[in-house]
């Protein structure tokens, strides 16, 4: 196990494996920026399913357990389960997971499935059509995202998580109905409190609907009691709902950050590390991976990059305040959130 500068040990590694999606969602990848002549990275650029098979030996060798595939959009790169399949084979990785906005999953949830994959999470951020239609740029309806839960719960994944992320005035008022419906499913709600990642969500804190008051809003509904985090570094504060029915779980990134617990590395499509979510500048494996470098020489540049870690944006954003408006982050949909 290797510790950054925080004692933090590497421990799950976010693998973006496209920065291409078929949603324009507001926070993330808003149309106005990312319209049809936009150029995302070629196939040459991105890693092949070899290049991220091999770094994920070597990364496991480091004490990594879980890889959360992520993009832009997963499913949208082609044979993804392929990929699934690879990693499913490296031994080590005790959670193989992914988090998708749903949309392929009718064509996909099986063959995932069958590849390997233990865990789905769903990006749904209201049940409300018309207020989910404004969040993804108008590229899908709820509907569609409800058929591809349905098909990933026929697979056989479950619990599902379903993310959602809650922005004041935007969707906040659709969160009680998010967490009824989930709770009869039997899903678990993750509600994500609105965070300024990136350089174009014109994030403000005025925008952010504290945890607390997400708690308050649906416990006044569905009594909540809090619940301890199933492991250290789990993102999310969880509660479950005092008549038994499940919990949800709430990231407070903005308001109660957990940077000390942060055990996350993140990969992007092209070959770079990032050690934090809101970090700016990444760690180039693809030139040496192609250039011939040995497992031992791509272990050193991960081994060099962890230890000198000191990331904790979300601990520092008040503090950094200035610098966070100048700061350019990578983007989100380059490393998946
Ligand atoms: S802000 Fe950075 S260091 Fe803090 S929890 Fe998020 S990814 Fe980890």
């Amino acid at each position: 196990m290797i510790h950054d500068q925080l004692n933090r040990v590497l421990r799950d590694v976010r693998i973006s494996v496209t920065d291409r999606c078929n949603f324009r969602c507001t926070y993330c990848m808003p149309a106005e920026v990312f319209g049809e002549s936009f150029q995302f990275l070629s196939h040459f650029d991105i890693l092949s399913f070899e290049e991220i098979t091999r770094l994920t030996h070597v990364l496991v060798k480091l004490g990594v357990v879980k890889v959360r595939l992520t993009g832009g959009e997963p499913l949208v790169r082609k044979d993804i389960e392929q990929l699934t399949a690879m990693l499913a084979q490296v031994g080590g990785v005790d959670d193989l997971t992914m988090t998708t906005n749903a949309y392929l999953l009718p064509q996909k949830a099986q063959a995932l499935k069958d590849a390997g994959l233990r865990r789905i999470t769903v990006s749904l951020d209201s049940l409300d059509d018309a207020v989910f239609r404004r969040l993804n740029g108008n590229r899908a309806g709820v509907q569609q995202v409800l058929e591809g839960i349905a098909a990933a719960e026929q697979a056989g994944f479950s619990p599902i998580k379903i993310n959602a992320v809650v922005q004041r005035g935007v969707n906040d008022h659709t969160i009680v109905d998010l967490a009824r419906w989930a709770k009869e499913r039997g899903h678990i709600m993750r509600f994500i409190e609105f965070m300024d990642v990136g350089n174009l969500n014109g994030w403000r804190m005025e925008h952010v609907v504290p945890a607390r008051e997400i708690a308050q809003r649906i416990h006044a509904v569905l009594p909540l009691e809090p619940t301890e985090r199933s492991y250290r570094g789990e993102v999310a504060m969880r509660f479950r709902y005092q008549d038994g029915g499940g919990e949800i779980g709430i990231i407070a990134s903005v308001t109660q950050p957990f940077c000390g617990d942060c055990t996350r590395l993140r990969l992007s499509a092209e070959g770079k590390l990032y050690t934090c979510l809101f970090g700016t500048e990444g760690v180039d494996l693809r030139e040496p991976l192609r250039a011939g470098a040995s497992d031992a020489e791509l272990e050193q540049i991960i081994v060099n990059t962890w230890t000198r870690r000191t990331d904790r944006y979300s601990e520092d954003r008040t503090a950094l305040t200035d610098d966070a408006h100048t700061r350019r982050k990578v983007e989100m949909y380059h490393i998946g959130g």
